[in-house]
């Protein structure tokens, strides 16, 4: 499998879609540890890289926004 890429204030798309009904979550803490927060209803969870990486299913860069 092909490693994605990702970047602080990129939007991604995780496999399974949140209670909400939004799957789109935006990155805004990159480390060991992965924070990534709903914009749907502001959720933000924190995932390990590891696990972020095999729930996440696409991204959507945003090279706007540093
Ligand atoms: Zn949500």
């Amino acid at each position: 499998m092909q490693r994605k890429e990702f970047a602080l204030g990129d939007i991604v798309e995780m496999k399974k879609v949140h209670p909400c009904g939004t799957n789109a979550w935006k990155v805004i803490r990159m480390g060991m540890d992965i924070r990534i927060k709903c914009t749907g209803c502001g959720h933000s969870v924190l995932l390990p890289r590891s696990r972020f990486e095999k729930r996440l299913k696409k991204v959507h860069p945003n090279k706007s926004e540093s």
